[in-house]
């Protein structure tokens, strides 16, 4: 046995087995209980693989002889180990939504009661006051203020109890991608106006513009990253969207990035590893007063995972924020043939540049980008600070 445990069992299990297989031991083993067996690993055929030794008794008068055998019990015990590990797993996301639950109905109710509470003070203090109508007009305005806080509140909460339950399908319908562009600009720009920003959208190596999508789920997740871009932005600071297409995909497929740049206040680091959880919101966003429920990346990360993509970010304190959403889509196989604009024929147009960006505008929808004014017969020159004609 000595020899065995020198020459074939691994350095790990051989003090445990040397301990286990001692004559006494085995004897005293096998005299309380049919087969006593030891786990152990050993050098088997170049690799290290688990093995099983088993004693049971030979009979006899004293019963002090043994036989013994052994057996590979490599894939039995991985498998296990597996399982293991994935219960260990399921235990401690149990774990955790037990905590996350009741932190997040304490969030929940913290969050409606406040505006909840400002709109009943509102309501009673415009009855008081009914015949003053000024008064009653600038309760009216703080009702208001309080409902626009609690809707959005609301709607977070349903969907993602909705997303939790199973209840959210994502619906592939055929999408021209310009159109989802289009809409997304129609959508954010009052915000960007009102807050005095630059919004940019453009494309880069967009060859395929029809596919298979859930337009509502789309327009979901880029308008929570842009309108957090906008929410945390600063006066006078940029939100640009850039949709690029990667060489490769699958056949029949397209690959997109969907990359939302703000020039905001950016995430630190400790947070951007708990940006997704839900109710997560930084201190800087809660301490400055931004509304938010802490919901929206949840959701968003939740939806981009149903859709089979992925979110990455990137950030800088002080600098800004970059959101990659990698998504997949099936051709529709449409490729639409546009019609040569006579103005744009031979027209180079540039509109500015910012590092990393090619800028432009065609006017009202500009959501096509470089590629459809290419498209389209124009000729998209990238120039530095307006040089273009
Ligand atoms: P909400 O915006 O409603 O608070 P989100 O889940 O959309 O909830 O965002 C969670 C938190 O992540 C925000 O409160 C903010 O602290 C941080 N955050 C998200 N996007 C940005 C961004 N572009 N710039 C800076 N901070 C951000």
């Amino acid at each position: 046995m000595q020899d065995y445990l020198e020459h074939y069992v691994c350095e790990e299990s051989r003090e445990e087995f040397a301990r286990k297989t001692q004559y006494e031991v085995v004897l005293h083993e096998i005299r309380r209980q049919p087969i006593y067996s030891v786990v152990y690993r050993r050098n088997y055929m170049g690799k290290q693989q688990y093995f099983q030794v088993s004693f049971t008794s030979a009979g006899g008068m004293k019963n002090s002889d043994f036989i013994m055998g052994f057996k590979n019990v490599n894939d039995i015990v991985l498998s296990e180990r597996e399982k293991n590990e994935k219960l260990t797993e399921a235990l401690a996301a149990a774990e955790y939504t037990n905590h996350a639950k009741p932190q997040f109905l304490n969030n929940m109710s913290h969050d409606i009661r406040t505006p909840m509470n400002a709109i009943i003070c509102f309501i009673s203090l415009a009855a008081s006051h009914i015949d003053n109508q000024e008064k009653v007009k600038e309760y009216l305005r703080k009702i208001g203020t309080s409902s626009e806080h609690l809707l959005p509140l609301i709607n977070d909460v349903l969907d993602m109890s909705r997303i939790e339950s199973g209840k959210v399908k994502i619906d592939e319908k055929p999408l021209h991608l310009p159109d989802l562009l289009h809409d997304i600009r129609t959508i954010i720009q009052p915000t960007i106006t009102s807050k005095q920003l630059d919004f940019l959208i453009d494309t880069v190596d967009v060859s395929d513009e029809d596919v298979y999508a859930d337009k509502l789920r789309l327009t979901q997740v880029l308008l929570n990253i842009l309108g957090n871009g906008v929410k945390f932005n600063k006066t006078g600071g940029l939100v640009s969207l850039r949709v690029r297409q990667e060489k490769k995909a699958p056949k029949g497929c397209a690959r997109y990035h969907f990359v939302i740049r703000d020039t905001g206040i950016g995430i630190s680091k400790e947070f951007q590893e708990h940006i997704f959880e839900s109710f997560s919101r930084a201190e800087s966003a809660t301490v400055s007063g931004i509304q938010g429920t802490g919901l929206g990346l949840a959701i968003t990360k939740k939806i981009v995972d149903m859709m089979g993509g992925t979110i990455t970010l990137k950030s800088e304190e002080g600098i800004g924020t970059e959101f990659d959403v990698c998504l997949t889509f099936r051709l529709t196989g449409e490729r639409r043939v546009y019609q040569k604009v006579e103005s744009l024929q031979g027209l180079r147009v540039l509109v500015g540049h910012l590092p990393e960006h090619l800028l432009y505008a065609d006017g009202d929808r500009n959501a096509l980008g470089v590629d459809g004014f290419r498209q389209r017969g124009g000729d998209p020159r990238q120039a530095r600070h307006g040089n273009g004609r």
